[in-house]
């Protein structure tokens, strides 16, 4: 299995645009790397990838690492995500991915997050087909699609795990 780490800060990034902290300071001067928000790609055969979250730093991420780049005339190698919650650091990158193309994408997450991400407008596209947004099991294995792209539950065996916490500051902390 391959595994890249796309981004490894939390929400913002280092540096986040509003900070002068430290590390921020370094960073902005050359002298500590910069990092973009946490996400992961995996993928079994190289050719296919699954993203673990999709940050609002995609775009950046995804000309970083040339496996993720499109193939002409245009699509992408990217077959899936799967979402940990419904934080913007997490799930807003979907609205950077808007532009309509003949890919489609298998997106999974808990059933909430789902219907989180489905009151907002900028990702209930996703939840419409080309796409198919599937709920987690949260007992077991997710199971195999028919989508060509898809890793999950064919290549790469995925079982979820719930953890407490709250939905994100847009839906109000519940
Ligand atoms: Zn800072």
């Amino acid at each position: 299995m391959i595994v890249r780490v796309l981004g490894s800060a939390a929400g913002g990034g280092v540096p986040q645009w509003n900070c002068g902290c430290y590390n921020c300071g370094e960073a902005r001067g050359g002298r500590a790397p910069r990092r973009t928000q946490s996400s992961l790609a995996v993928s079994v055969d190289g050719e296919r990838w699954l993203l673990l979250n999709c940050s609002p730093d995609i775009a950046a991420q995804i000309e970083a690492f040339v496996p993720l780049h499109p193939r002409p005339p245009r699509g992408t190698p990217i077959g899936g995500m799967l979402f940990t919650d419904a934080n913007i650091d997490h799930i807003g990158g979907l609205a950077v991915l808007r532009q309509r193309g003949p890919h489609s994408f298998v997106l999974r997450s808990s059933s909430l997050v789902r219907a989180i991400a489905k009151a907002q407008t900028a990702f209930a596209p996703f939840a419409v087909a080309p796409h198919s947004w599937l709920e987690v099991p949260l007992s077991g294995f997710c199971p195999p699609t028919a989508e060509a792209n898809d890793i999950v539950g064919d290549a790469l065996s995925v079982r979820a795990i719930s953890v407490p916490g709250t939905t994100p500051g847009y839906d109000g902390r519940r």
